[in-house]
C-alpha cells in the first residue's frame, strides 16, 4: 500500500479499518481533557469497559455463597481457570492441554525452570539474549545459584554486533552450536522488551534440540502481540503475563505453556501444589502427589479468581475480534507508524534512529525509537500534547500502537506533534 503523510489519508485508513468499533470497548485515558494517544499497550494494555462487570460478577457470587462459590457461582471458582486453554490456544499457537493460567510471570518463570533447567555436571549452560528484562535475568541467576552455580559460568548472553541494537539469529544459532554439550537450556523472549525485536523462536528453538537442549520463551511483549506457533515449533515450554497486549489488568494473572510430550511426563520434576493434584481425588486431603497430566499438573494453589475475571473480560474481545484480524490490523498500523517516522527523518534532519527491524516479520506492535537529539525534549512535548509513551535511558522512546485500541490518525497526531517540534526548534 502507498502510504501518505496527511490526516485524510489516516482516516481513510480508519474508514477501512474492520476493527474500528472495538476502541469504544475500552476506556481511553484522559489527558488535559481529551482522550491521550495511547502508546503503552506493550507496558499496560487499557481496560475494557467490560471488565468492571465481569469482576462484579464474581464479588456478587462471593457475596452471595461464600465458599459455597466454588462449585455454585455462575462461573463456579473450583474450574474457573479451565475456561482459559480454549481461547488462548489460537493466540499462542498451542493445544488447550498444553496451557493454563496461574499465578504472576516471574513465579511462572521460576516453576518452569525448575523442570526445565536440569543442569549437570557436563551440561549447565543457559544461552539467552543480552539485557533480556531485568527480571528474567534475576530469574536465570538465582537458578543457577539454586543449583549451586555460578551464575558467570552458566550464562550466556548473545549481544548485538558492535553499534547495532538488534541480535542477528546467526549469532544466536552459533552460539547454541558454540556450547552446544554443555548447554542444558536456551531461553529467549519471544519480543525483545527494548527493542520490540520480534526473535525467531522456530530457528532457535530447532537449533537448541539440535545441541540437545531444552527451549524456553519468555512472551511477556509477543502473547496478544505477534502470532505464534509453539506446538509446531517443539517449545518445550514458555511464559506470559495478561496485562501487556493481553489487556487483562496490573499484575494480572499469567499463562504457561508446556508442550504436550512433556505434559502427561509425571515423573517430570516440579514444584507440587493441591492444585496441580489429580482432580478426582484433590479433596480427599490424601498425601502423595499425583500430578494432573496436562499443564494444569503444574499449578500450586487454587485460582485468583477476580484477576482472572478480568483476563475472561478481554479474552472474550480477542475472541469476537478474531485473533487473525487483529495481528492483520496490527501489521498495518505499525507499517503506517514505520513510513511517518521515515518520513520525518526525511523532511527533517535524521534525527531518530529507528532501531526496531523493519522487516515485517521481526516486529510487532513496538517500535523503538532512538532519539539522536532533543530526545527528552522531544517526549515531554509529546507528554504535553497527551500522548502517553514511555521513555528508556539513555535515549529511546518506545510506542506501541494496538490494533483493538488505537487508530491511523492516533499515529498520525503523533507524527505530527513530532514534526511539529522539530520545525519550531530547528
Ligand atoms: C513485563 C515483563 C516481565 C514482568 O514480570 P512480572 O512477573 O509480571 O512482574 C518479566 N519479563 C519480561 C520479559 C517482561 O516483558
Amino acid at each position: 500500500m502507498q502510504f501518505e503523510n496527511s490526516i485524510d489519508f489516516a482516516k481513510k485508513l480508519d474508514e477501512q479499518d474492520s476493527l474500528k468499533h472495538f476502541r469504544d470497548q475500552f476506556y481511553i485515558p484522559i489527558v488535559n481533557g481529551k482522550e491521550s494517544i495511547y502508546f503503552t499497550g506493550n507496558s499496560l494494555g487499557l481496560q475494557p469497559k467490560t471488565t468492571q462487570d465481569y469482576v462484579l460478577t464474581e464479588l456478587e457470587d462471593w457475596a452471595n455463597y461464600g465458599v459455597e462459590g466454588h462449585f455454585h457461582a455462575r462461573n463456579p471458582w473450583v474450574s474457573y481457570h479451565e475456561i482459559f486453554p480454549e481461547s488462548l490456544a489460537n493466540i499462542v499457537g498451542a493445544l488447550p492441554e498444553e496451557i493454563v493460567v496461574m499465578n504472576q510471570l516471574t513465579v511462572n518463570l521460576h516453576l518452569l525452570m525448575i523442570s526445565f533447567y536440569r543442569p549437570t555436571k557436563k551440561r549447565y549452560k543457559i544461552i539467552c539474549e543480552a539485557k533480556a528484562f531485568p527480571s528474567d535475568q534475576y530469574a536465570f541467576q538465582s537458578q543457577a545459584l539454586l543449583h549451586g552455580l555460578n551464575p558467570s559460568d552458566v550464562i550466556i548472553e548473545v549481544a548485538p554486533k558492535n553499534g547495532a541494537h538488534c541480535i542477528q539469529t546467526n549469532d544466536i544459532l552459533d552460539t547454541i552450536k558454540l556450547h552446544g554439550n554443555e548447554t542444558a537450556l536456551v531461553i529467549f523472549s519471544g519480543v525483545q522488551y527494548y527493542s520490540g525485536q520480534v526473535f525467531d523462536m522456530k530457528s532457535i528453538c530447532k537449533a537448541a534440540h539440535e545441541v540437545g537442549a531444552n527451549c524456553g520463551f519468555d512472551l511477556a511483549h509477543a502473547a496478544g502481540n505477534v502470532s505464534l506457533e509453539l506446538h509446531d515449533w517443539n517449545v518445550d515450554f514458555a511464559c506470559w503475563c495478561s496485562y501487556k497486549y493481553l489487556n487483562s489488568g496490573p499484575g494480572g494473572v499469567s499463562g504457561a505453556f508446556i508442550h504436550q510430550r512433556h505434559i502427561a511426563d509425571t515423573n517430570m520434576l516440579r514444584l507440587a501444589g493441591w492444585w496441580g493434584h489429580d482432580k478426582e481425588n484433590r479433596f480427599k486431603m490424601e498425601k502423595d502427589f499425583q500430578p494432573i497430566p496436562t499443564a494444569e499438573g503444574w499449578q500450586l494453589s487454587n485460582a485468583p479468581v477476580i484477576s482472572m475475571a478480568a483476563h475472561k473480560s478481554s479474552l472474550d474481545i480477542f475472541q469476537e475480534a478474531g485473533f487473525h484480524n487483529i495481528l492483520s490490523k496490527g501489521k498495518l498500523l505499525s507499517d503506517y507508524l514505520f513510513f511517518i517516522l521515515k518520513d520525518i527523518n526525511h523532511s527533517t534532519k535524521n534525527i531518530i534512529e529507528i532501531i526496531t527491524p523493519e522487516n515485517p516479520t521481526e516486529r510487532g506492535c513496538q517500535i523503538s525509537m532512538l532519539m539522536l537529539q532533543d530526545g527528552k525534549k522531544i517526549f515531554d512535548a509529546l507528554m504535553k500534547e497527551g500522548v502517553i509513551a514511555d521513555w528508556r535511558e539513555p535515549n529511546v522512546i518506545r510506542i506501541a500502537p494496538v490494533p483493538l485500541y488505537n487508530s491511523f490518525e492516533d499515529v498520525f497526531q503523533f507524527g505530527k506533534i513530532i514534526k511539529g517540534f522539530i520545525e519550531k526548534t530547528n
